[in-house]
């Protein structure tokens, strides 16, 4: 047995992050500045987006999305049971109703269908997250957005390095959210970013992120000509810190390379856990043009095979020094949802299956191929005691 414990979604971090975080930490100057564009820069360019504004987590990138296209009370925003709770509790946050429509089993994303079924005359919006990497069917969704009038933001946490049938993720919705949180493909401690073509709401987004001033404090400072300030929006205080940026720059110079790593270990651990009675593999199959950021390596356990829970395999994982996750329970039956919004077990069956089942087990390029195999065999040996 390994004798250290394998954390789940530890970062990769390199010499050249550190040298720009001190390089930073030496400048004096460690808030929203220099750093943070350089960063939006080179993401934009990356994505392909118009403009890419920098926030301090996906979650506020969400919350900024919403205020932007002026949803609140009254409201409804259709999003996926299978997502972290923050996508729906920046629902919650502007005083709009989370609507939940069921997934795809075998994709684990949001079904088109049920999203139409889910539309009422309150419906503004939908929130499709692209569960572990896997595109959503975007091409459903937008259509579905069309014909309703309704936005699409979405919740690319997972997502930063897909491509949707030729598309860059983060130019084919209306808003879209990336994050930097520490397990994310590209980690700057806490962070995010928001993409979208619309000039109007890149500016509005990115003067609420830091309190609705309308010159930002490096702007004012820094400059020759000293510029008060003026509240135009009462705004958050969502904006990234240079420090933050300073690992966001070199994280994405290496996403391309990272992404080949995570590719080659997902493959390894299709091919060793194959044919594994007890557990389903995920399918990580996409259409052509689409490219999945193997963000997640999510098993299911095929509990109706199986003598004991989800909760004991876990428990054998971690028995030995096997750290994972769950991503994630359906959220429709959290304490605040089920309460709150009244759902029930039975409400989403697919998520429930799904939610039910899933576990992930560490992926990350910082990881050694001997780091798998122990993985691998702390799988078997918790499948077959
Ligand atoms: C991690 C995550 C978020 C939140 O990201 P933060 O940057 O931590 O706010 C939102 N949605 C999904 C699906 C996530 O996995």
């Amino acid at each position: 047995m390994r004798p250290d414990f394998l954390v789940f979604g530890a970062p990769l971090i390199g010499e050249e992050d550190i040298a720009e975080v001190v390089d930073t930490l030496r400048s004096g100057w460690l808030g929203t500045g220099p750093k943070v564009k350089r960063f939006e820069a080179a993401f934009k360019a990356y994505i392909g987006s118009e403009h890419a504004i920098a926030v301090n987590s996906c979650t506020a990138g969400l919350h900024l999305a919403l205020d932007v296209l002026g949803i609140g009370p009254g409201d409804e925003v259709i999003t996926t049971p299978i997502t972290f709770a923050a996508t729906a509790n920046v629902i919650v946050h502007t005083g709009a109703t989370p609507i939940f429509a069921d997934i795809d089993r075998q994709t684990q994303n949001i079904d088109p269908h049920q999203v139409e079924r889910a539309i009422t005359s309150r419906t503004r919006a939908i929130i499709p997250v692209h569960m572990a990497g896997r595109p959503c069917d975007m091409d459903a969704l937008m259509d579905i957005a069309r014909r309703y009038h309704l936005s699409v933001i979405e919740d690319a946490a997972h997502a930063t390095e897909s491509w949707y049938k030729g598309r860059k993720i983060g130019t084919i919705g209306d808003i879209t959210v990336f994050s930097f949180y520490v397990t994310k493909n590209i980690c700057t401690g806490e962070g995010g970013m928001i993409t979208t073509n619309r000039a109007d709401w890149a500016e509005e987004m990115r003067l609420k992120s830091l309190h609705g001033i309308s010159k930002d404090a490096w702007k004012r400072y820094s400059s020759a000509d000293f510029q008060p300030y003026e509240t135009e929006f009462p705004g958050y205080k969502y904006n990234m810190m240079d420090i933050q940026a300073a690992l966001g720059i070199h994280q994405l110079a290496r996403v391309t390379e990272n992404l080949k790593i995570r590719e080659h270990y997902w493959d390894i651990y299709n091919q060793e856990l194959a044919g594994i009675p007890g557990i389903i593999r995920p399918n990580g199959l996409v259409e052509t043009g689409s490219l999945h950021a193997r963000h997640l390596y999510t098993l299911l356990l095929d509990t109706a095979q199986l003598s004991y829970t989800r909760h004991e395999f876990i428990q054998r994982l971690h028995e030995r020094n096997i750290g994972t996750g769950i991503h994630f329970t359906a959220l429709h039956l959290h304490k605040y949802y089920r309460e709150r919004f009244n759902h029930r077990p039975g409400d989403f069956p697919d998520a429930e299956w799904v939610g039910e089942r899933t576990v992930s087990l560490p992926l990350s390029p910082k990881l050694a191929i001997a780091d798998l195999y122990d993985v691998v065999e702390a799988v078997r040996l918790a499948l077959h005691t």
